[in-house]
């Protein structure tokens, strides 16, 4: 049967969604394809479709139990043979599903990639007739993204052993990830790569910088009270104290992390899905499974990890397309932590430069000077013009040529070999003598002291939206001393300027103290947040300090 005539009478819509009928057609012709769209830009219809519009079955891999179930119930009740095989099946449910994949009778079948690692699966696959392989949530199967599950490396060898086509979709859009899953999926062959529709205009982006964090997220809720918004935070601590801060200010919240129960997060889920105007602060545990369309704001606490986990969190608010607000906030103290965790982390360097990248380009969107959308989209590949729906469209910050000032600092980069951080090179721009300039005789460089006339804080803001605009980059094989990138070169000879933001700058103040509402236990992240502490001490050359909820750490 053709796509237009099942898409009305088995799911019920009028025509389909951006991009969508390419991909249903590509893969009902039975084509490799790897699809990338944004969350709530329909994936599941690309493979649901197709595995109607031929004969025999298809088999859906498939992250999240929950996920399996509501999309098998849906198809059921639409009159579509489809199953799931999971370990949340009872005997009797598994044996339903065995005797009639057996008999040829289901359409679809949904699996949890941990059966993959069964030896009986394959040669059942086969058996059962298979005709085509759907790949959901593909992200999972990149070893260096959050969601990374071992057993989506099976997914390869079994398209090998079944030699059918198979689909991936995904909402993760970077180059890198997408390299990773045609590697993984569908090496030795390439599949058709379809990357749409990344603009979700109905959002309404917006950056500020922590001035005050709690009362910024409290006013942002308390002006919707009575809508479901999300607001992520960067610990689990923070999470608590947000929920109650805002059930404090009269406002339904509730706390969401990975350190809670699956019982618990799943009732707090649920609570979610069903209720109306309620807030889940949450740390990025609350994701995926996550299937609300009427979610009208997302905010954040701190600076999400990357540009990717930016698009993915603000992309759960408004799914029925009705508008959808947006906060972000971020500190220099965010930037430390990430940077801190990129750097304290396991992967190797390359993998490390890349995080680093994406987290700059976060970075150069929260500073922007120009549209947000444009910028955001730029980054995915796409073009746009200024979107009319975001804070700076809304109202354009003051700029400043800051041409001048960004060659003092990458001169100063170039001249101390590219092997220091951005406090050591305000030392040399501001002419401060530290023992460290002097034992490099750092002193005697050109560059010495000709920044004088701009404060130590406002040379902090311009090297920040310099790393925004990847002009130069933390390189982790030194240490995450700054390294000039090639854009870079341009900006040295002359012949591009470099437009800085007049408002980020004026407001720059040093900041020493850090406060955290992280527990001990929370390792790696307390570990960061010292390295954090000493960088803040060495850059501003004033103490510094952690402090915690229930005691001050000093150092
Ligand atoms: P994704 O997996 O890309 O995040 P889903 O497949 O879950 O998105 O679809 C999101 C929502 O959009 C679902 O409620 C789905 O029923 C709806 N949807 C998908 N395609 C269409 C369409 N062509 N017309 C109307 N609604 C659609
Ligand atoms: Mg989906
Ligand atoms: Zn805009």
């Amino acid at each position: 049967m053709s796509a237009a005539p099942l898409l009305r009478q088995v799911f019920g819509f009028d025509g389909f969604r951006p991009g969508q009928e390419e991909i249903v057609n590509a893969v009902a012709e039975g084509r490799d394809v790897l699809a990338i769209m944004p969350t709530g830009g329909g994936k599941s219809l690309c493979y649901q479709l197709p595995a109607l519009m031929r004969d025999g079955l298809t088999v859906v891999i498939s992250p999240l139990i929950a996920l399996m179930r509501d999309q098998v119930r849906a198809l059921t009740e639409a009159g579509v043979a489809a199953a799931a095989l999971t370990s949340g099946n009872t005997d009797e449910e598994n044996t339903e599903v065995l005797r009639a994949l057996a008999a040829r009778e289901l359409r679809l079948l949904y699996i949890a990639p941990e059966r993959l690692a069964s030896g009986a699966t394959v040669p059942m696959l086969k058996r059962a007739g298979v005709q085509a392989i759907a790949v959901d949530e593909a992200h999972c199967v990149s070893q260096w993204g959050h969601d990374f599950r071992p057993d989506y490396l099976r997914v390869g060898e079994l398209r090998r052993a079944l030699d059918v086509p198979l689909a991936a979709f995904t909402a993760t859009a970077d180059a890198e990830t997408r390299d990773e899953i045609v590697r993984r999926l569908f090496e030795p062959g390439a599949p058709q790569v379809f990357l749409r529709g990344f603009d979700r205009p109905n959002i309404h982006l917006a950056f500020q910088p922590k001035d005050g964090p709690r009362r910024q997220i409290l006013d942002f809720a308390s002006a919707r009270r009575g809508q479901s918004g999300i607001v992520y935070c960067g610990t689990r601590a923070k999470t608590e104290a947000l929920a109650k801060a805002l059930n404090e200010a009269g406002l339904a919240a509730v706390a969401y992390h990975g350190g809670m129960e699956a019982g618990e997060r799943r009732a707090v889920e649920i609570r979610f899905q069903r209720e109306d105007g309620l807030i889940v602060t949450a740390t990025v545990a609350f994701g995926m499974g996550i299937d609300k369309p009427d979610i009208r704001w997302v905010a954040h606490a701190d600076l999400p990890k990357s540009i990717e986990s930016y698009y993915q969190e603000i992309g759960r608010g408004g799914r029925d397309g009705a508008p959808a607000e947006t906060l972000t906030l971020y500190g220099p103290e965010d930037i430390r932590l990430r940077r801190g965790q990129i750097d304290e982390g396991l992967a190797p360097p390359e993998r490390k430069a890349a995080d680093h990248m994406r987290l700059n380009a976060l970075l150069g969107l929260a500073e922007s000077p120009g549209c947000r959308r444009v910028a955001l989209l730029g980054y995915f590949g796409e073009t746009a013009t200024p979107c009319g729906n975001c804070d700076i469209c809304d109202d354009p910050p003051q700029t400043f040529d800051g041409t001048e000032a960004a060659q003092k600092v990458l001169s100063a980069v170039l001249r101390t070999g590219e092997s220091y951080g951005a406090g050591h090179i305000i030392d040399v721009l501001f002419g401060t003598e530290t023992d460290r300039i002097r034992a490099r005789g750092h002193d005697r460089l050109p560059t010495f002291g000709v920044g004088r006339d701009i404060p130590r804080p406002e040379w902090q803001a311009i090297i920040r939206q310099m790393l925004g605009r990847d002009l130069i980059r933390p390189d982790s094989e030194r240490h995450g001393g700054l390294a000039i990138t090639a854009t870079a070169h341009a900006v040295l000879r002359g012949e591009t300027r470099v437009t800085l933001r007049r408002d980020l700058i004026k407001r720059a103040r040093p900041a020493v103290v850090v406060r955290t509402q992280v527990d001990d236990e929370d390792a790696p992240l307390l570990s960061a947040l010292k390295a954090q502490r000493r960088a803040l001490a060495e850059a501003q050359r004033v103490p510094a300090y952690v402090i915690f909820p229930d005691r001050t750490l000093i150092e």
